[in-house]
């Protein structure tokens, strides 16, 4: 299964991701992950995506698509994977096809999660996640039997420094200027199918398994 989860920041992307994951045994490939344990290590790349990323910006296109044209060549996708956050441009979205015809892989799916701005906003800035173990939690939707603590290993929860509300405001603007022309991009390539994000994460699921034909 080779397949892309499409849709704006807090549309539960990852989420979802990682129950794909645990399903389809392939991995989740998330450019914003590899960004952010870049950054952690204090690489010369994550040095400078730090200056976007926390801008609310886009990473520029020829560092993303360089991530992701050596990760897809690692060996745990040669059965599939799960691109979450990539592609984010159509420059992005051109070079992907051309890595995958270079792989004499194709495409399955994209699967675009659509869920209204305000509710994005209040997923964001909600957002925490364990510095130790690196589970999510919300404060309002799925909060932590204690303040701050993550109740699976302890660890101190932490806010990305990109779910502020000033850039999320970018980032969600960005989405709608850069990212969103995908939607129809892979339209026309009969390859979109869309789910209602706004649902509860285990509908959002069966949705997506639908809409692939598994059950
Ligand atoms: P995410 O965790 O997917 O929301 O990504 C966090 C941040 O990483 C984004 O706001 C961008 O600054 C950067 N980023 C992640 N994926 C990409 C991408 N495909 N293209 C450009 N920038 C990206």
């Amino acid at each position: 299964m080779k397949l892309i989860l499409l849709g704006p920041p807090g549309a539960g992307k990852g989420t979802q991701a990682k129950m794909l994951m645990d399903r389809f045994r392939i991995p989740q490939v998330s450019t914003g992950d590899i960004l952010r344990a870049a950054v952690a290590n204090r690489t010369a790349m994550g040095l400078k995506a730090k200056e976007y990323m926390d801008a609310g910006a886009l990473v520029p296109d020829e560092v993303v698509i360089g991530i992701v044209r050596d990760r897809l060549q690692e060996s745990d996708c040669v059965l599939g994977f799960i691109l979450d956050g990539f592609p984010r441009t159509v420059p992005q979205a051109d070079a992907l096809r051309e890595v995958l015809a270079g792989l004499g892989k194709d495409l399955d799916a994209v699967v675009s999660l659509e869920v209204d701005a305000d509710v994005l906003v209040e997923r964001l800035t909600g957002r925490r996640t364990c510095g130790g173990c690196g589970r999510g939690f919300h404060v309002r939707f799925d909060p932590p039997g204690v303040a701050g603590v993550c109740d699976a290993c302890g660890g101190v929860l932490i806010q990305r420094d990109d779910d502020r509300e000033e850039t999320i405001r970018q980032r969600l603007q960005v989405y709608g200027a850069q990212t969103s022309p995908l939607v129809d991009y892979y339209r026309r390539q009969e390859l979109l199918r869309t789910v209602d994000g706004m649902a509860p994460m285990d509908e959002v699921q069966r949705q997506i398994l639908h809409c692939l034909s598994v059950q």
